[in-house]
Formats: C-alpha cells, sequence, structure tokens
C-alpha cells in the first residue's frame, strides 16, 4: 500500500483524454508499486496515528474506518468519475442514499416535489417520516411537464426524478426540467435516481441535476450478492452531505465496495448483453396474442422513445407489461407457471426475475400508446 497515486488526478487527466469509461475505470486503479490490477481490499476500524500531535490535528487522510478505508475510497473515485460528481457517499442500500439524501437536504416546512412513479418506498418514507417532521410533499405527473411547474412552492426545497421511472419506465426530459428549475429558483436543489441507467449509461450531473444517486445493488453488483447505494454531489453540496454523513455515522462495509469495484468495471459489458436480450423479449411480447401492453422505452411507438434515444440508448435488462385478462388470477398462473424464471425482488444479477408489480400508490394511471 505504499506509495498510492493521487487518483483524482490520474482519473481527471483520463477523462480530459476522452478515454471511454469501461477504459478510464481500469486504467485509473493501475498502481505500478505492486503491480496487481485489482484495487486492494483493506477492512480496518483503527488507523494508527505516529504521535500525539498528529492524533489531535485529525487531518490524515485516513481517521477512523466509519470515514473511509482506501477501497470504500476508491469506490467513491470510481463512482464519481462516472457520474462526473465532485465526490460520492456509500450508503448501505439505495434506498439509504435516497433517504438520506432527503434527510440532509430537509428541514421543517420545507416543500418537496417527488415523481409520481417514483420508487415506491420512498413514499412510505415520505408518508411515514417527513410527515413527523412537518415537511409537505407532493408528486407530480411524469407524462406533464405543466404539472411539476405548477406545484412548485416558494419553499421547495428538494425534487427528486427518477428516470426513466419505477415499473413504466416514463423518462423525463431532465436537462429541461433542470433548465427551469433553475430559472425560477436558486435555492431548490434536484435529485435523481439514476439506478435504471446507471452512470454508465446517463449522467444526471452533467444535465443540471445536483444530486445522483444510484441502488448499486442491481446493475454495478450484477450478481445479487451485495445491497449497497451511492449518492454522488457536486462541489457546493460538499459540506453539507459531509456533516450529514459524520453525523448520522453513515458507512460502508471495504468488503461490499470491493465486490462493486470488481463487478463494475464489467457492467458495461453485461449491459450490452441485456439490451439485446430485451430487444428480443419486447419482439416476442409485443406479437403476443394474451399481452395487453409492453413497457418498454426501446419500443419505437413508446411515448419515451425518443428521449431514450436522445439520452440513454441502451436499455437495461427490465421489462413490464399487462396482460389482456385482468384475472388476478391469470397473472398467478402465468407466474407459477415459469420454468426459468425465478419469483424474486431486485434485478441486475444473472438470474432471470420475475414480480408483479404494484402501481396502487400512483396518483397518475399514465396512457399507454400501444399500437
Ligand atoms: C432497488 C431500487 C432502489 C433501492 O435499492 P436497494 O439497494 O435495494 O435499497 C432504489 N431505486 C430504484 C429505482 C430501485 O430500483
Amino acid at each position: 500500500m505504499t506509495n498510492r497515486i493521487n487518483y483524482l488526478n490520474k482519473i481527471k487527466t483520463n477523462i480530459d483524454n476522452n478515454l471511454a469509461d469501461s477504459t478510464s475505470l481500469i486504467k485509473a486503479f493501475d498502481d505500478m508499486n505492486n503491480g496487481f490490477v485489482n484495487n486492494i481490499l483493506v477492512n480496518g476500524s483503527t488507523i494508527l496515528f505516529r504521535n500525539t500531535s498528529e492524533m489531535i490535528k485529525n487531518n490524515k487522510k485516513y481517521t477512523y474506518g466509519t470515514h473511509g478505508t482506501p477501497t470504500t475510497n476508491d469506490l467513491c473515485v470510481a463512482i464519481s468519475m462516472l457520474e462526473r460528481s465532485n465526490e460520492t457517499i456509500i450508503t448501505c442500500s439505495g434506498l439509504m442514499a435516497i433517504t438520506s439524501t432527503f434527510l440532509s437536504i430537509l428541514k421543517p416546512n420545507d416543500h418537496a416535489l417527488v415523481v409520481d412513479s417514483v420508487y415506491s418506498p420512498l413514499k412510505q418514507f415520505c408518508k411515514v417520516f417527513l410527515t413527523r417532521f412537518n415537511v409537505h410533499v407532493d408528486f407530480f405527473d411524469p407524462r406533464d411537464e405543466y404539472n411539476l411547474k405548477t406545484l412548485l412552492r416558494t419553499n421547495t426545497k428538494l425534487i427528486h426524478l427518477e428516470s426513466p421511472c419505477s415499473n413504466t419506465f416514463e423518462i423525463l426530459d431532465i436537462h429541461s426540467i433542470c433548465k427551469y428549475i433553475k430559472q425560477r429558483s436558486n435555492r431548490c436543489i434536484i435529485s435523481m435516481d439514476n439506478s435504471w441507467a446507471t452512470p454508465l449509461i446517463y449522467k444526471p450531473i452533467t444535465q443540471g441535476v445536483d444530486i445522483s444517486i444510484c441502488a448499486l445493488t442491481k446493475y454495478p453488483t450484477g450478481c445479487s450478492d451485495v445491497v449497497i447505494g451511492s449518492i454522488s454531489i457536486t462541489k457546493n453540496l460538499s459540506l453539507t452531505f459531509n456533516t450529514f454523513k459524520r453525523t448520522i455515522g453513515i458507512t460502508s462495509s471495504s468488503y461490499n465496495c470491493n465486490l462493486i469495484l470488481k463487478s463494475l468495471k464489467s457492467t458495461i459489458v453485461r449491459l450490452h448483453h441485456h439490451h439485446n436480450s430485451v430487444v428480443k423479449i419486447c419482439k416476442y411480447l409485443t406479437t403476443s396474442h394474451h399481452v395487453d401492453h409492453v413497457f418498454s422505452p426501446i419500443l419505437p411507438w413508446s411515448p419515451d422513445h425518443k428521449l431514450w434515444k436522445r439520452d440513454y440508448k441502451l436499455s437495461n435488462g427490465i421489462i413490464s407489461f399487462t396482460l389482456k385478462t385482468k384475472k388476478i388470477e391469470d397473472y398467478k398462473r402465468l407466474l407459477d407457471g415459469l420454468k426459468i424464471f425465478g419469483l424474486g425482488w431486485s434485478w441486475g444479477g444473472y438470474k432471470s426475475l420475475a414480480a408483479i408489480a404494484d402501481t396502487k400508490h400512483r396518483h397518475f394511471k399514465g396512457k399507454t400508446n400501444n399500437p
């Protein structure tokens, strides 16, 4: 572990050289002092100081396990590089990354706006937790930009976006929303859940978002063996988030971070394969007599296709569909009869999964545009 290079500077040079992300990711962690191409796993809580003065000053790069280890730091650097963020905080789950964002930004009497088709556990958090602190949350229709504009208040402090949205994959015009919000308010912070795309496919911060969140549990992990999340922030939020992280004690295990550092280097290869599979499965589903509607922005008739082509170009491996029958028994029969797919939550791993999506909590039932 001697003479570790200044990764951030090195990574910056790689971006300047226009290297592909996947190349930068691998090259950035070259460490010619020991020659291994892998990131190094350092577990630890205690870090030794040379003397009392060094201990009291507390300005060493590593001071205590909760504040970071060389391994957790490597993952923060890798995600920051992909997200083009100033820095990244790793959390114990994707949900924790979102709820921590809300808790670090909002205070009593603030207002927050959240896209209605958001990852549903967040709605429960808003209902159970934020109401306790007198924070009011409104949900806007992802299909109606005007709805977002009319709900914006003078005390709106946080706007939380997710795109493509959960289960129905509505795509928001992130660039135009951010432009509009920043024109109307200079105190409103914009966060976005980037789990669908991962920062390998989409970089919200380059489009005006202040906080980009990723459930690393999904595609970056790729093997269903880790639960972990990331919050990537712009420079002006650095103090707020670092204070929150230290005060609350947000930390992550070096072992888990190392697993992500390992799988992240091949995530883009897996995403290309997922995309090709989705193209084939969509083709099959859209020609099936039993299927009513297929939700995927890759379909040319999808209302989201134009934005998907502009901003994403690649799909992950998730598809939703509805059947012509409306009977829950028929849905159950279909799922129970699956031979290869397993029934289970989450996505991004090697095991193909199926689940029934619950959209009861939604205020806006989106229009579908099937031919
Ligand atoms: C799964 C998921 C999360 C939560 O991630 P966990 O690590 O499972 O807590 C957040 N956002 C989206 C869009 C997700 O699909």
